[in-house]
């Protein structure tokens, strides 16, 4: 394969994304409410569109009739690798804001979380069938509901995933842009419930063994803290280090009155991946010391948001990322670790491909004041178009 032929489709997918026609395609999303769990009409609107455009679009149900997930796939004529551009359509649960664009700005609920991104990967998808720098195998495009928490679970991603809707490697548009994440942590949100028997009884009429829910909760907190500080030792140097954090406690009514239950919730991060089931387990394990030296009963909700996942820095999509980032942005992008936990962390653990996050740079996620600048988004569509040329095609340079 040759360097200047390699260049030249590099260029030609580069210039075959159009501004106008993504913006449309932003706005025209962004236009349809689509709360999560609801996302039904504006995956009809994104199949409707790619429909118009002439690609052959899926829509398999995985798991969510209310929102059938769009999937289409972009192939060239030779063998190769697929690349996975994946999506979620749904927005938080907050008031609907109307898409805007003043002076070359984006407004509007899922603007940059992440309907903007999404826009960005079907213009890419777009420009790679026009120009058909594609020199072997393919991409394919996945978008979907049920990605945000509390009220999704992602089982639309996950389903997707078991029926093989999957590629050698897989992008995320989520708004993150000024670094490569080479890894993220697992994570997962907790509840504890200690409760004794018996009723809410003033303080001075309690039997003398009465349990102590609320020390309970308390001493939870406490050895939660010193559990925080032994998992210093268990790093990652692109994710951080295993945490476990209490953000909230709740018990009792009135000062002198010794209440039935108390709660305790917070969450439990960690940068190995494979490692859920024994994070789980370790916590369920000093809770129900707990419960048996309190005299108390406990439950544990442990909703596990992720597994930690990390992409190796010699991996082809890696590579082949940053050649297209570097001849979008003029250099190349640092590495770092994912703040977040989203679908890549599913990819990673579920289907065992690297998971690059990369979008736009926006601003006001999970907010009413979603903003993203339709220069990033264009930014974004030409690295998306490029990496797939790059990976696809095997126009890969090491790294210099
Ligand atoms: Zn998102």
């Amino acid at each position: 394969m040759d360097n200047a032929s390699d260049a030249g489709r590099m260029e030609e997918v580069r210039s075959a994304v159009n501004r106008e026609r993504l913006v449309e395609t932003a706005m025209s999303l962004i236009s349809v409410p689509s709360p999560t769990r609801s996302a039904g009409a504006v995956a009809d609107r994104l199949a409707e569109i790619l429909a118009n455009d002439g690609f052959e679009v899926q829509r398999p149900v995985a798991d969510w009739p209310e929102a059938p997930a769009v999937v289409v796939r972009l192939k060239s004529d030779r063998p190769g690798p697929t690349l996975q551009f994946d999506g979620h359509l749904d927005t938080v649960h907050l008031p609907f804001v109307p898409p805007r664009l003043e002076e070359g700005v984006l407004y509007g609920s899922g603007a940059s979380d992440m309907k903007g991104g999404i826009a960005a990967a079907v213009e890419a998808l777009r420009a790679l069938r026009e120009s058909e720098a594609l020199a072997g195998g393919g991409v394919l495009l996945t978008a979907h509901d049920h990605h945000e928490g509390p009220w999704g679970d992602r089982r639309q991603v996950r389903t997707l995933v078991a029926e093989g809707f999957v590629g050698d490697a897989v992008m995320l548009p989520e708004y993150l842009a000024d670094r490569l994440p080479l890894a993220g942590r697992g994570m997962a949100i907790f509840e504890v419930s200690f409760r004794r028997e018996g009723d809410p009884v003033h303080e001075v009429l309690r039997a003398p063994e009465t349990p102590d829910v609320l020390a309970a909760g308390a001493e939870l907190v406490c050895r939660l803290r010193n559990m925080n500080r032994s998992l210093a030792k268990t790093s990652d140097p692109w994710s951080g280090r295993d945490t476990v954090f209490v953000g909230l406690i709740e018990s009792g009514e009135i000062y002198n009155q010794a209440p039935v239950a108390c709660s305790v919730r917070g969450t439990r991060r960690w940068v190995t991946p494979g490692r859920t089931g024994a994070v789980e387990a370790g916590f369920r394990e000093l809770v129900d010391e707990l419960a048996v030296a309190s005299g108390t009963s406990a439950t544990v909700d442990f909703q596990v948001q992720g597994d930690a996942f990390r992409v190796s820095r010699e991996d082809a999509i890696v590579s082949a990322f940053q050649t297209a980032y570097k001849a979008a942005s003029g250099g190349e992008l640092p590495f770092g670790g994912k703040p977040f936990v989203d679908d890549g962390n599913t990819y990673a653990a579920l289907a065992g491909i690297p998971a690059l996050t990369h979008g736009p740079d926006g601003k006001g996620a999970h907010t009413l004041s979603e903003v993203v600048e339709v220069d990033e988004l264009v930014r974004v569509a030409r690295v998306y178009a490029m990496t797939a040329v790059a990976y696809c095609g095997g126009v890969v340079q090491g790294p210099e």
